[in-house]
């Protein structure tokens, strides 16, 4: 009776484990997560969770007990702490050895921590429930919000916090907001569209100190500008969660090196989601993605292959944002653009949508839509032809 282990109960271990049963494993499966809910949608996290429209029960993945009825055994609150390819096997924290027959890392990423403000009551990350969780828990007494880092989640963020009546600062390092993700038109939309729901936002505004005695109560930027705050979240990135592999002796660039089969450097360990990085026949080069879209595809494809399957992964790359009314749906990867073409209005508050094309050599390599779902799908379907 063979054992495929998966590391890490989330979006991408979650569907690898369903799918490995739809793809014919007769063998065991036995999921592992370090976090003690079930396996829930992550995304929400920073929209409807964090406004209180929703709650734990209502993000869940998969109904719990699909997890019985597909006889995959799961193991919350868990981590597996070491890892030998060499004897196949994984150890837990509690002890336990657990061998294998394959291996599936689908441990995703962890935020960067700001060397700052350590051991300071009310400065928040935001990556798990409980992250969210422990910002609700303390909002009631909130006022004033410093959101650090102008990525989509620090942006998600401060929309639903404007949205509750809190007055919010949002400051960046780097000249314009999205800066990493999207080009100049879209940063400029979106900054445009928080300014006009109050939220006061600094770009080239590098943080230096984040200051209080128990609790915060400023932070201080390197031009000496201090913004007072009753609660801060970090959204600065995340870092690919790549212990095991590297002690496994696992290629690594840029996370868990993968090929175009979702497969490590051992040939029975695969990977999937935040934590690696694959070849993109679309982009020529390795790309790291992080999205939903990603670690569902790229898990599919891992499961098959698990299974025996010879499939390759080389979906187009979408994401979705929501902030205030606005949905952007974003296909392709934008980076080393020579043109850029826009359509529809990028006031804050228009009916009509407005699109960024984003263009290589002449060919369409990224689309950013923004409430315009007809033209998202119609350019996925494009780059994906
Ligand atoms: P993760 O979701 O990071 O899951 C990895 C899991 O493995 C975690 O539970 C971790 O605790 C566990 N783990 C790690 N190491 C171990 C170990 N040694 N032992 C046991 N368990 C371990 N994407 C979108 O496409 N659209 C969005 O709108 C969007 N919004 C987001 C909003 C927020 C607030 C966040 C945080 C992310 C958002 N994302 C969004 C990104 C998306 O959620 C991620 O791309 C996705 O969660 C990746 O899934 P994953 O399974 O690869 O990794």
């Amino acid at each position: 009776n063979l054992r495929c282990v998966i590391v890490g109960a989330s979006h991408a271990g979650s569907q690898l484990a369903i799918q490995l049963r739809k793809n014919g494993w007769t063998g065991e499966i036995v999921l592992i997560g370090d976090e003690s809910q079930m396996p829930y949608h992550r995304p929400p996290l920073s929209k409807a969770v964090m406004s209180g429209e929703k709650d734990a029960d209502g993000i869940l993945l998969r109904p719990a007990p699909m997890y019985q009825a597909q006889n995959v055994t799961l193991r919350l609150n868990e981590r597996v702490q070491s890892l030998s390819a060499e004897n196949k096997q994984v150890v837990l924290v509690s002890g336990e050895v657990l061998a294998y027959d394959k291996l599936a890392l689908c441990t995703g990423a962890r935020p960067i921590r700001l060397p700052l403000g350590d051991g300071l009551d009310g400065v928040c990350y935001l990556r798990t429930l409980a992250d969210v969780e422990a910002i609700r828990a303390r909002l009631d007494e909130v006022r004033r919000v410093v959101v650090i880092g102008a990525g989509y989640i620090g942006l998600e963020a401060a929309a639903v916090l404007r949205k509750l009546g809190k007055d919010v600062t949002v400051l960046e390092r780097a000249e314009r907001v999205l800066q990493r993700v999207t080009g100049p038109q879209m940063s400029a939309y979106f900054q445009n569209l928080h300014r006009h729901h109050g939220v006061d936002i600094h770009c080239s505004a590098e943080v230096v100190a984040i200051n209080g005695q128990q609790s915060v109560e400023s932070v201080t930027c390197a031009d000496g500008s201090t913004f007072k705050a009753d609660l801060v979240i970090v959204g600065i990135g995340v870092v690919p969660e790549t212990g095991l592999a590297e002690m496994a002796g696992l290629k690594l660039d840029n996370g868990i090196c993968v090929d175009e089969h979702a497969c490590t450097s051992d040939p029975d360990i695969y990977a999937a989601g935040d934590c690696c990085s694959h070849p993109s026949a679309l982009y020529q080069r390795r790309v790291r993605l992080e999205s939903v879209q990603n670690a569902n595809d790229q898990s599919r494809v891992a499961a098959a292959n698990i299974c025996g399957a010879n499939e390759v992964y080389n979906m187009t790359p979408w994401f979705w944002s929501d902030q205030y009314d606005v949905k952007l749906q974003a296909a392709g990867l934008c980076d080393g653009y020579d043109r850029i073409e826009t359509d529809g209005s990028a006031e804050p508050g228009s009916e009509e949508g407005f699109v960024v094309t984003y263009y290589r050599d002449g060919e369409l390599i990224a689309a950013d839509c923004i409430n315009r779902a007809k033209d998202f799908m119609y350019y996925k379907k494009l780059l994906g032809s």
